[in-house]
């Protein structure tokens, strides 16, 4: 048998030519797919005398979509086994697992779920080996004729958008086969790969849930039924998967907003149009007043705009051109009739803000501008409107109205690198003040295919961003080509309580609108200088930021965001009084603090406390009351006793300045 000379993880090797990666990587279970030359390849691929083997850990993201797709697979199988006259649309890997689309004679119910998962651990036990077949056109559609989705797909092959891109889009045509103990296929699938070496590779999955779904994404299309599941290297994974799943769901912040009475979204406004309630708007105002506070120590200047204007803005800003989908449809207003009902002058259209930088470059422009004026910073919570698909929207953190704590601040090329770097700083700090503290910066470089501006202010800016970034001490990810045309950004990223990533902050350097605009400043020797446009959102939205914060803290915010600081609960109703003296003397000092009066027993009163997340329990019964103190219980249940009156003002004022969590 002839020898080949290949590389395999950095080191050469001499083998049999027959030889293939499931042979080389034997001993490793961990490796359940290669790359070779470069190219993700299933194990079972032939090698060629000066290939270039890398392998690739079922842990690795690679590894990890090649496992969850060939669970997708096995799904398919499964369902085909035992609904034997459903078809076959699509089985992509998503984040943290896979779908798989089918048409199946009855929609699938609870049940069937339990049915295919029992079907799927048999194959899986099998180790049915994955099998790549090359075929071609003609073959693969006489072969497929039963399965017209996977027709349809043959006939696409190419830009089959990225989630076809899975059975279809590579250079060849192949269909897959699993199979059996004996060798023999017992199942196949169109697919381009790469897969898992066999099912037995599969350690630990779950399905999901089903939902309905367009195939390929249009309603012009069928309605296919599609099955989620999820799949991961270890049982273990597979249970800390499910067990922040639940914890997600405890604190999902569109059931904590019904809850603890927050805000709303009625029908009678429609989708994406949220309402604050009073609670929800202490919060909401808590957060707001803050945020103006520093703002003002930090040299902001705070502007105000309307949420309707002409086209004309956005034909000069250029979001008509690229952004009109994302917009609410334009009204035309001012439109004016002859008596015969024929137009006479012709209305104009009006849109809803979709962003505030248009206005706020209005502002700027509204008188000459003088060097001595910059940095110029304008600040507004402006209120915009998107039209976001329905099937997107998610509560108050991806709504259709929602207001931007948006800045932008205009400078010149000489004071962009300081204001970068202070501006990161001013970002962290803040958000650390709402009690996130844990972060990692994404720097979003130039797609040398599409950008506006020259060359040089894109690397005095990127390097700008990154120097700023540095400086942080944080972890800085790349994102090598994924700027706007306009500009490059930072974005932070923020780790929640639960360790879910949630993107925050922007920062973004825009080399364009000052153009559109023709903003421009005098410079020290008198000539016309264009300035820097940066676009700062801290928050993003005041509702998103709101709703992570609901789920961060899971509702218990700390004493500064509380919209109930301080509860009165009087042991017996012989207490009230006191307590109610006691619960005035707190709102005298700034405290919110209600006294609960209702009828109900005192157990019952610490419940319903403790089901409102509310951080002071003050209670008082008949030593309190002769001491002239309360008692403090707080939402860990821990008490504290005997405490007076003035203290126990003084230990809430104290939490609520500070802004610490109890
Ligand atoms: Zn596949
Ligand atoms: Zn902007």
């Amino acid at each position: 048998m002839a020898q080949i000379s290949i590389t395999v993880d950095g080191a050469a090797l001499k083998l049999e030519a027959d030889q293939r990666p499931t042979h080389i990587f034997a001993d490793n279970k961990d490796v359940v797919v290669c790359r070779v030359n470069g190219v993700l390849k299933d194990l079972w691929t032939e090698l060629s005398d000066g290939d270039v083997v890398e392998s690739v850990l079922i842990s690795s993201p690679d590894g990890l979509a090649v496992l969850r797709h060939s669970t997708a697979h096995v799904m398919a199988q499964a369902v085909q086994e035992v609904y034997a006259n459903t078809r076959l649309g699509i089985g992509p890997p998503i984040k943290d697992g896979f779908y798989y689309d089918f048409d199946p004679t009855n929609t699938f119910n609870p049940d069937d779920l339990v049915k295919i998962e029992s079907a799927m651990r048999k194959i899986v036990k099998e180790g049915q080996r994955f099998r790549r077949r090359v075929t071609t056109e003609a073959d693969a559609l006489k072969e497929l004729a039963h399965e017209p989705y996977k027709c349809e797909l043959i006939g696409i092959k190419g830009p089959a958008g990225e989630e076809a891109s899975v059975e279809v889009g590579g250079s060849e045509l192949t269909i897959y086969d699993n199979l059996g103990r004996d060798g023999n296929p017992v199942w196949s699938d169109l697919c381009r790969g790469p897969h898992l070496p066999s099912t037995k590779h599969i350690p630990a999955f779950k399905l999901m849930r089903t939902a309905a779904a367009y195939w390929r994404g249009s309603e012009k299309n069928p309605m296919l039924q599609r099955i989620y599941g999820t799949a991961w290297p270890s049982q273990d994974e597979l249970n800390a998967y499910l067990e922040l799943l639940a914890e997600a769901e405890k604190r999902d912040h569109r059931r904590l907003g019904t809850e603890l009475d927050l805000f709303s979204f009625p029908e009678e406004i429609g989708s994406g149009l949220a309402v604050f309630h009073p609670k929800g708007g202490i919060v909401r105002r808590a957060m707001e007043d803050y945020s103006r506070i520093r703002h003002e120590e930090e040299n902001y200047e705070f502007v105000y705009s309307p949420h309707l204007t002409k086209a004309a803005l956005f034909e000069t800003s250029g979001h008509l051109q690229w952004y009109a989908d994302g917009m609410y449809p334009p009204m035309i207003l001012d439109e004016e009739l002859n008596a015969d009902g024929t137009v006479k002058k012709p209305g104009q259209q009006y849109y809803m803000k979709p962003m505030n930088c248009p206005f706020h470059n209005l502002i700027y422009k509204s008188r000459g501008r003088s060097y001595r004026e910059l940095p110029l910073r304008l600040f507004e919570f402006g209120t915009v409107y998107r039209y976001e698909k329905s099937g997107v929207l998610h509560g108050i953190t991806r709504a259709r109205g929602f207001t931007q704590d948006d800045a932008h601040i205009y400078c010149t090329k000489e004071q962009m690198v300081g204001e970068l770097d202070s501006l990161l700083t001013f970002v962290l700090n803040l958000l650390r003040d709402y009690g996130l503290n844990e972060f990692y910066l994404e720097l979003s470089t130039k797609n040398e295919e599409k950008f506006v501006g020259e060359d040089a202010d894109w690397a005095e800016a990127t390097e700008a961003l990154r120097k700023a970034a540095t400086a942080q001490n944080l972890e800085l990810v790349l994102d090598e080509g994924g700027a706007a045309f306009y500009g490059p950004k930072i974005s932070v990223q923020a780790k929640d309580a639960i360790g879910r990533t949630w993107q925050m902050s922007t920062i973004q350097v825009d080399f364009q609108l000052p153009q559109r605009f023709e903003l421009e400043y005098s410079a020290t020797d008198g000539t016309r200088q264009r300035p820097v446009m940066i676009h700062r959102a801290l928050f993003g939205s005041i509702e998103r930021f709101f709703g992570v914060l609901t789920e961060h803290y899971s509702g218990a915010f700390p004493p500064w965001l509380a919209p109930v600081q301080a509860i009165g609960i009087p042991v017996a109703d012989t207490f009230s009084d006191y307590l109610g003296d006691v619960i005035k003397a707190m709102r005298k000092a700034g405290i919110r603090a209600e006294l609960d009066a209702s009828d109900d027993r005192m157990q019952k009163k610490v419940r319903n406390a403790q089901m409102q997340k509310i951080p002071f329990m003050v209670i008082a019964g008949e030593e309190d009351q002769k001491a002239g103190a309360v008692s403090f219980r707080y939402r860990n249940g821990e008490q504290k006793n005997g405490i007076p009156i003035a203290d126990a003002i003084a230990e809430i004022k104290k939490v609520v300045a500070e802004r610490t969590q109890v």
